[in-house]
């Protein structure tokens, strides 16, 4: 993966510049600051620019509301694990943290709908984009899934799925080709080569906000992008999840991992009460309150609806 020189300088220097502070510090998280963390392939990378706040923190706020009655550490666990659970949300928004991301422009779409963040992106009006694109690798180029119009389908059997893997390889040395292509289309918009020399001195560039207009959506963009604790599960709540696309949930996995050193008490509770927990509607619930009662409970006399159906008893682990 590749930083650029400022950001090269920016993590040598700034170990160097460190004085004592009397600030709330993560020694697990200091080790991790400015360090690239791979996703996705070569290029694609999160590292943590800055942090504020800790678990501690988040167990002071919160105090505020509800007193000093629980102040022993081995209280702390559970009152994130209260808060967490009955969605006292603002202690976690005393927390934040800051994230320079590499990322697929596609992956970007994605990740820009998270409105409760700040943004600064990478301009391709003032800089030329480096010649760096996605290409899936082929276990992850799987065919369409027929039952959720979103996702990818399911695995194939063996002598199929040599048969898409092959075809795959071919598609994926196609996307390469093409990227390569488009690169070198923009390179020729701007008149420059790799080197930022021009290829024909007689003749002007076009600018870079209209050269980059023919690159397509797997090439990389980076940005700095800021959010508090709070914003932060919502994001890996939605992009950790199944659901979500592999290329995006990379990320937010990788992301879980700081979220663990950063605050490993919230994250604890965050595994346990959101991402791995589910959402039971009434209709489920009294389904679940009749199986418990002894009762056989079918689809047709459940109240619920097929596709609900079929996603409780997978829920309870039940095949259908
Ligand atoms: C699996 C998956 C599939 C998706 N498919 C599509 C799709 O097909 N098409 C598509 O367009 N999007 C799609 N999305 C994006 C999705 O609809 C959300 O835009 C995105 O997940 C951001 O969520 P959010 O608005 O809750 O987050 P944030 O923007 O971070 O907002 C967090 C919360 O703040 C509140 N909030 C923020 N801004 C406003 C506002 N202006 N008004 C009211 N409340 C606000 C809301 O409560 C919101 O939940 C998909 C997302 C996922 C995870």
């Amino acid at each position: 993966m590749r930083l650029g020189p400022e950001q090269r300088d920016e993590s040598v220097s700034q170990p160097g510049e460190s004085r004592p502070t009397r600030r709330a510090t993560v020694a697990a998280l200091e080790d991790l600051l400015y360090r690239p963390l791979s996703v996705l392939d070569e290029h694609g990378f999160v590292r943590v620019i800055d942090y504020m706040g800790d678990d501690a923190a988040i167990v002071q706020a919160a105090r505020v509301s509800y007193g000093h009655g629980t102040k022993r550490v081995s209280e702390d666990q559970a009152l994130i694990n209260y808060l967490m659970r009955h969605r006292h949300t603002s202690p976690f928004e005393m927390c934040e943290i800051k994230l320079h991301v590499k990322l697929p422009i596609f992956v970007a779409r994605q990740w820009i709908r998270h409105r409760t963040a700040n943004v600064n992106e990478y301009s391709a009006r003032y800089s030329i984009l480096d010649n760096e694109f996605y290409v899936p690798s082929p276990e992850h180029l799987a065919t369409q899934a027929t039952t959720n119009r979103q996702g990818r389908g399911e695995v194939l059997d063996a002598r199929e799925a040599d048969r898409v893997l092959n075809a795959l390889r071919a598609e994926a040395g196609l996307r390469r080709a093409e990227a390569e292509r488009a690169y070198r289309g923009y390179l020729g918009l701007l008149n420059e080569d790799a080197t930022g020399a021009p290829i024909d001195p007689a003749r002007p560039g076009v600018a870079r906000e209209l050269a980059r207009m023919n690159l397509s959506l797997n090439f990389y963009t980076q940005w700095y992008w800021k959010t508090d604790l709070h914003n932060l599960m919502h994001f890996l709540s939605l992009r950790a999840d199944p659901h979500a696309q592999h290329e995006i949930r990379a990320y937010a996995e990788v992301i879980l991992g700081v979220v663990q050193r950063w605050v490993p008490m919230t994250h604890k509770a965050f595994l346990e009460y959101r991402l791995n927990a589910a959402t039971i509607s009434a209709t489920g619930l009294a389904v679940i309150r009749r199986l418990l009662a002894g009762e056989t409970v079918a689809q047709d006399n459940s109240g619920l609806p097929p596709r609900e159906w079929r996603e409780l008893m997978a829920q309870l682990g039940r095949g259908v």
